[in-house]
């Protein structure tokens, strides 16, 4: 590990001012991700600049408009056991607890749950080539041993996966992210603040240098009444999803008001597909309705020479995910079912 300057934030302006003066300069607030790529020797910032003094931000603030703001420095497990998020927003709370340990989800903000780096075992072994680690060294997992990785928005530089499960959740959610640098703040879409890797696999979202994430905005509507997240995974805690489903469903007597289905562990970012989501508009509930929803969700998918699985088990699971989210009883703590 090298030498490093360690500063305690005292405010935001603070902070955003010393990351322009170093570009080796990082900001900490959990740690739980920077930990692990440090020791790995794939980050040695200079400077390390801590953003959890800035205390008394750390809340979940419903608004006169009836959205709700989470705090970046906010724990994930303080946001996923807080009242107003088990009430409203049960998919997030359930999506949360179902990442990590309980000791990483004590630590790790839901900032730093947005900036987690992918868990491609090639990006983290300095031997093998890993453009998301050295542009243009290649990409050891294309012809490697990609059980892991992803069959939806691969390119020809990087087919790695985005690890969070929080995340699924609030694409689903409609979520924004709330950011603020040194040219000040500014609202990105969760659609559009994780990225695709296209040629440039070494940028994992659409963040500028020096730009903070400060809360996250969740609307009103929190799908409490029929929502579901299912994960699957090779064992049954503590591992990353080989697929995950966020569901939300608004019904009528049956009959499909609004639906919202993201995919986890398939892609560099969580994936939704507004077509599938559409479709399913004004449709009954049945496994048959969600088939062909999950067919249009997977058109285009390609799997690699370990992961062509994928395709099938994710087909799968929109339709299971889908089916428990018509009975929230479903999603009481020890009823889903082991993944
Ligand atoms: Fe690196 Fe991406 Fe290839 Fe993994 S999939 S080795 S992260 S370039």
């Amino acid at each position: 590990m090298n030498n490093f300057a360690y500063i305690k934030a005292r405010s935001l302006n603070e902070a955003t001012a010393a990351i322009q003066t170093n570009d080796r300069a990082q900001y900490v607030a959990g740690g739980t991700n920077l930990i692990d790529l440090w020791k790995y020797n794939l980050t040695n910032p200079t400077v390390l600049i801590d953003l959890t003094p800035l205390a008394g931000q750390h809340t979940v603030d419903e608004q006169n408009d009836g959205t709700v703001r989470l705090d970046a420095l906010m724990t994930n497990a303080a946001t996923a056991y807080h009242p107003l998020i088990e009430q409203r927003y049960p998919l997030l709370s359930r999506a949360i607890l179902a990442g990590a340990s309980a000791q990483i989800r004590n630590m790790a903000t839901n900032g730093g749950n947005l900036l987690q780096r992918t868990r491609c075992y090639y990006f983290y072994d300095p031997t093998a080539p890993c453009n998301k680690r050295v542009p243009g060294s290649g990409c050891a997992a294309i012809t490697g041993y990609n059980r892991m990785h992803a069959i939806l928005g691969t390119s020809t530089e990087c087919i790695a996966v985005f690890p969070s499960d929080m995340c699924v959740a609030l694409a689903a959610l409609n979520a924004t992210v709330n950011v603020s640098g040194p040219k000040g703040d500014r609202t990105i879409p969760f659609r559009d603040f994780h990225r695709l890797p296209e040629q440039t696999p070494e940028r994992d979202n659409t963040l500028l240098h020096g730009e903070v994430v400060t809360s996250i905005t969740l609307p009103p509507e929190g799908f409490a009444n029929n929502y579901s997240y299912l994960k699957l995974r090779d064992r049954n805690s503590y591992a990353f999803a080989l697929v995950s489903v966020a569901t939300a469903l608004t019904l009528n007597a049956g009959i499909i008001q609004e639906a919202r289905i993201a995919l986890g562990g398939v892609a560099h970012k969580p994936w939704r597909v507004t077509e599938a989501e559409d479709f399913l508009i004004d449709k009954p509930a049945t496994d048959h309705t969600f088939a062909a929803a999950a067919d249009i969700i997977l058109q285009g998918a390609s799997g690699f020479k370990y992961n062509k699985f994928k395709i099938e088990l994710a087909k799968r699971a929109i339709v299971r995910n889908s089916m428990m989210a018509l009975n929230p009883e479903s999603q009481r703590p020890g009823a889903q079912p082991s993944a």
